[in-house]
Parts: structure tokens; C-alpha cells; sequence
């Protein structure tokens, strides 16, 4: 494993006990989690990120089907679907991947690779740009509405067919 951390100190020591924290491990440029405009927190680029790079692993407990269902009924979730059995929990064990905000006109995207979710960008990031992701919610679920902002935003997390 490469060891470009993120360079801890100032960011973390300031922010209060409750800031959510990148698993260096699995962060392959500098990241941090910070407050978003679109939801709670969201992560951004502390540097400039080109295209196709991997930037974040997210990582979570291995839940089946059954126990994807049982925790899915939390109003806040952070289940990322693997396959049609497995699910990943960014709330037990997650990477800070998991804070990475919905956006339907996002600048990274999901590459699963040996049951490993790796988190690509579609395009180049600037820094201090917030990561965004497009949830893919199925269009079968309960709607969740969207505030992504994005002039191509369809008003929904989930998708529309
Ligand atoms: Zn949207």
C-alpha cells in the first residue's frame, strides 16, 4: 500500500470529537471529511485529482440479503450493494467513503473489483471540490428526494427507470 496519508494534524485536532475521519489506508489522494451543502458531511479534494484515478476504497461490514433488509430500515443508512446477496455497511468499519454525498451529475463513480468497491473519478477534480457519487437508488424504493443541485438533477435519488 502506497503510503500517501493525509497529512492529519491541523484538520483533525481542531475539528470537534464528532467529525467523522478518513481510514487513511483506503484514501489514495488527500481528502478530507468537512460539512456539505448537499448533506451533513461530504468529503473533498485537499488536492488536484486526474481522471480515471482511484481515489477511495469504501469498506464496511459484509452484510447478506436478510441482514441488508434489517438495516436498511434505518432512516440513515450506509449500505453500498456489492451484488444481488451482498451488501457493504459503511456504518461498521467504513472507510469515510461512506460521507461521499449523492449528486446526479457526480465526478466519481463505482468500479467493483474482486468484491472490493473502489471509487474512480469520471473526470479531473479540483481541490477543494466535493466528491460526489450518483447513489443509484432503485427505482422500486421508497423515493428519496434530491437536492444535489445539479442542472441535470432528476428530483430523486433513485433512478427514474
Ligand atoms: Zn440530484
Amino acid at each position: 500500500m502506497p503510503s500517501k496519508k493525509v497529512k492529519a494534524p491541523e484538520p483533525v485536532e481542531k475539528q470537534s470529537p464528532a467529525t467523522p475521519q478518513i481510514n487513511p489506508k483506503y484514501a489514495f489522494f488527500k481528502l478530507k471529511i468537512a460539512p456539505s451543502e448537499i448533506h451533513r458531511w461530504g468529503l473533498y479534494a485537499m488536492e488536484d485529482i486526474p481522471r480515471r484515478r482511484k481515489v477511495m476504497e469504501y469498506t464496511g461490514e459484509r452484510c447478506n440479503r436478510k441482514e441488508t433488509r434489517i438495516r436498511g430500515e434505518a432512516d440513515l443508512n450506509y449500505l453500498f450493494t456489492l451484488n444481488s446477496y451482498w451488501t457493504l455497511d459503511g456504518s461498521v468499519g467504513g472507510s469515510g467513503a461512506e460521507y461521499i454525498n449523492h449528486c446526479c451529475d457526480p465526478n466519481l463513480y463505482a468500479w467493483v473489483f474482486k468484491g472490493h468497491i473502489l471509487y474512480m473519478t469520471m473526470r479531473p477534480i479540483k481541490k477543494g471540490e466535493e466528491l460526489t457519487i450518483d447513489y443509484h437508488f432503485d427505482k422500486d424504493v421508497p423515493p428519496v428526494p434530491c437536492s444535489c443541485g445539479a442542472k441535470t438533477c432528476r428530483g430523486t435519488i433513485n433512478l427514474l427507470e
